[in-house]
């Protein structure tokens, strides 16, 4: 693995950072408020080629390789966490597995409006009684002439309400496990699927997590994603590779609070003194870089040994696992260092510490990642 960028990689970086800054990072606070990323912000993404950093030129993306996905996506965390879920959603849970999975027709018709933005991609997994236990979804699929009819109620899917295109998974033969499980296609209009409630959530209040109800969903053959009994695979392969961007988009969290906690204590003055000439706070300061470039390296290292299609299912749960857990720690002395104000919506750092806390739980809690790395290293 080669610790520095590539010309292209270094200019990405600065383009979205600046881009970030400029365009994202100035509504993070409404957004938060107001719960809604405005529509033209993700035109302007899409623009930027960031709706579809890693999906082929000809299906409108940006062709561009995983780590080059990993740092456009820790800049747009670093200027608002919501706006990453967003992104991250749209690239690795609904551009990733119809690229991967789907056919000529299924790309063009789906991916194509995707990645330009002029459609929300979502995917819809976790049930009321199946979160970690994603093998156990009770959503089912009958199969009728010309297609399948899905009944069933999905939880938690993030942009949900306003997707065009969602990815559910259901069970197609019961008996057979997670071996029964199925990806289907589904488009937010199509008869019998309806939107439900929307959760009342701590943080990243952006990007809406919704029920979604499907109700005798008639959902024809060509929307079949993969084969019948495939969809389970293509869920955790999903997922693998989401893993990477939720540690990105920790990476950019953690660093956005780590910056202003840097920020303040060189200007607080306490006992006569910047707060950054107590040792207690350097500390801090110190504990919290050193995480983040951990954080970042193994981010990195699991972008690369995916763009060299090598395994990396324990590389991007190690990933997932220390940037988010990391992300959550700074948070947590950012706000120290920040004192009383920290605890306000005044200073960012209220919000970031909100919007990190999901990055422990969503695809995948610290506990599963635990797990998977674990199945990986008694394999042999
Ligand atoms: C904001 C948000 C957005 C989301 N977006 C999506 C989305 O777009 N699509 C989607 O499908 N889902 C989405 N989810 C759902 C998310 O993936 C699940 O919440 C997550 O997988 C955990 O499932 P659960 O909430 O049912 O918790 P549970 O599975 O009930 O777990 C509860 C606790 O028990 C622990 N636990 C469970 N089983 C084990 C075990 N075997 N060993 C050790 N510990 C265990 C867990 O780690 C956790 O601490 C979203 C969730 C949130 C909060």
């Amino acid at each position: 693995m080669d610790f520095l960028f590539s010309e292209d990689e270094r200019l990405l970086q600065e383009s979205v950072r600046e881009f970030a800054r400029r365009e994202i990072a100035p509504l993070a606070a409404e957004i938060d408020r107001t719960g809604v990323i405005p529509d033209r912000l993700i035109l302007k993404m899409a623009e930027m080629g960031l709706m579809g950093i890693s999906m082929p030129q000809g299906l409108g993306g940006a062709g561009m390789s995983t780590l080059c996905y990993a740092i456009a996506l820790e800049e747009v965390a670093a200027a608002c966490g919501s706006t990453s879920t967003l992104m991250a959603v749209n690239n690795s849970l609904a551009c990733w597995p119809l690229n991967r999975y789907g056919t000529s027709f299924q790309k063009e018709r789906f991916l194509m409006d995707l990645t330009s933005g002029k459609k929300l991609g979502a995917f819809a997994l976790t049930e009321a009684a199946a979160g970690s236990d994603a093998a156990h979804i009770q959503t089912e699929a009958r199969r009728v002439e010309d297609g399948f009819v899905l009944n069933g109620n999905k939880l938690f899917v993030s942009e949900g309400a306003r997707a065009g295109v969602v990815i559910v998974f259901a069970v197609t033969d019961r008996e057979k496990g997670h071996k029964g499980l199925t990806a289907f296609i589904t488009e937010n209009g199509m008869k019998g699927f309806r939107v439900g409630r929307s959760e009342k959530k701590m943080g990243i209040r952006g990007s809406d997590a919704t029920e979604i109800i499907l109700e005798d969903c008639f959902v024809p053959n060509e929307h079949l994603l993969g084969r019948e009994g495939e969809g389970f695979k293509i869920a955790m392969e999903t997922l693998d590779g989401g893993r990477i961007s939720i540690a990105a988009q920790s990476v950019g969290l953690g660093r956005a609070a780590y910056e202003a906690a840097l920020d303040y204590a060189r200007n607080r003055q306490q006992f006569g003194r910047p707060l950054s000439d107590i040792q207690a706070i350097q500390f801090m300061l110190a504990d919290c870089s050193t995480e983040l470039d951990a954080a970042r390296i193994l981010t990195h290292r699991a972008a690369t040994l995916k763009d060299e299609e090598r395994r990396y299912a324990k590389e991007s749960s190690m990933a997932k696992l220390y940037a988010s857990e990391a992300a959550n720690r700074i948070a947590y002395r950012a706000i120290q260092i920040h004192g009383g104000y920290g605890y306000t919506e005044e200073y960012p750092v209220e919000r970031i510490y909100r919007d990190a806390r999901v990055t422990t739980i969503y695809e995948g809690t610290s506990e599963m990642q635990r797990l998977t790395i674990a199945k990986e290293l008694l394999r042999s």
